[in-house]
């Protein structure tokens, strides 16, 4: 099978649903990840899927090979309770970022895109629920999130230093919380969205409506859907600049209001339960858009409720199946 573009970590969330996006677009994409077939979030037929492990040279060299466009989305990652737990698997990250660009370069790709993270950002300028907006050039001087974040900001470098040195086109977008169907939702890696809406699914279909908040519920955040985040991917990456650019919503919530809107879309009010020892990531972060709406023309488009809708309907349906 002759393929246009790859897709690595293609059996993640993000990148199951770029499969699709770029299925959809005509496109002939080869979809890797390192999980066995079964444990994929989504399985494309009509992709040629493939098992390979991209933190090695020769696994990241195959999977590139005969590609023109390569979407990097492949890391070990989770919500911040893994990310927190598991700061050495994160940064471990480095090998596939390193492996899949030097493969990039030496098969001759011509574009390649980087997911990058809102965990670059210091740590410094996020200790208010009330925060500002973070602008990408608030990046440097450098405090990243520990682990994740390094790792994230250590391998945008290496993209733009491939890209002056080598002449390989790069081109890195900051996640900032992603959500949709086909995430991961429950496990420990799932993130707030999924984890707000797995709990209240639990109460809704036990009828025993608690719910337990990690925090006071004060802590604020910003929520991006898939759609928005596929539509920003794939703007940065045909756009002429290589600067690093803020994929994320600006409807700034706090983790009391995420709740409320769930509750409304499952119908039931919970008795809530703080978790003041969990882990807790930043206090306060929301995404500036202006850089990427001027280099891009991208905004985001989905009030946080209605994104959550089809969201909650997911998980509601996996939960409901794993009770039997
Ligand atoms: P995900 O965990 O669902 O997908 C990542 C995939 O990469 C997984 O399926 C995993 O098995 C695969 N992978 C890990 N190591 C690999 C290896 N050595 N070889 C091959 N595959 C490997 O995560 P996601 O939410 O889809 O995120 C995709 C990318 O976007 C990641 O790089 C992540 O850091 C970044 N990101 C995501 C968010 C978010 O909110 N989801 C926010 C910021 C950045």
């Amino acid at each position: 099978m002759s393929v246009d573009v790859l897709v690595a970590g293609g059996g993640g969330f993000i990148g199951g649903h770029l499969v699709s996006r770029l299925i959809d677009r005509g496109r002939t994409v080869r979809s890797v990840d390192v999980k066995p077939l079964d444990e994929w979030h989504q399985v494309h037929p009509d992709a040629e899927n493939v098992t390979a492990d991209l933190s090695l040279l020769d696994g990241a060299m195959s999977a590139s090979q005969g590609v023109g466009e390569v979407y990097m989305l492949a890391a070990d990652m989770g919500g911040m309770g893994f990310i927190e737990n598991n700061k050495a698997a994160c940064m471990l990250s480095v090998l596939t970022s390193t492996h899949m660009l030097q493969a990039a370069r030496a098969q001759g790709v011509e574009r390649y895109f980087y997911s990058s993270s809102a965990c670059v950002y210091p740590a410094g300028l996020q200790e208010d629920s009330r925060v500002t907006a973070l602008k990408e050039s608030d990046a440097y001087p450098a405090m990243p999130e520990d682990g994740y974040g390094w790792e994230k900001l250590f391998s945008e470098r290496m993209c733009r230093h491939f890209e002056e040195d080598f002449g390989l086109v790069t081109r890195v977008a900051r996640y900032h919380n992603i959500y949709g169907p086909h995430g991961t939702w429950n496990g420990g890696r799932e993130k707030a969205p999924a984890a707000v809406c797995r709990k209240i699914a639990e109460a809704a279909i036990s009828g025993q409506h608690e719910i337990e908040i990690w925090g006071d519920g004060q802590q604020t955040r910003s929520f991006t859907r898939i759609e928005d985040c596929l539509r920003g991917t794939e703007l940065v990456m045909h756009g002429s600049s290589g600067e690093p650019v803020n994929v994320g919503s600006s409807e700034l919530v706090t983790i009391n209001q995420l709740v409320d809107i769930v509750e409304e879309i499952a119908g039931i009010t919970c008795d809530r339960h703080y978790r003041l020892d969990a882990p807790l990531g930043v206090r306060g972060r929301n995404s500036d858009n202006a850089l990427i709406e001027e280099l891009h023309g991208w905004t985001p488009s989905t009030a946080l409720a209605d994104g959550l809708e089809v969201t909650y309907a997911r998980v509601h349906d996996r939960v409901k199946r794993s009770r039997g």
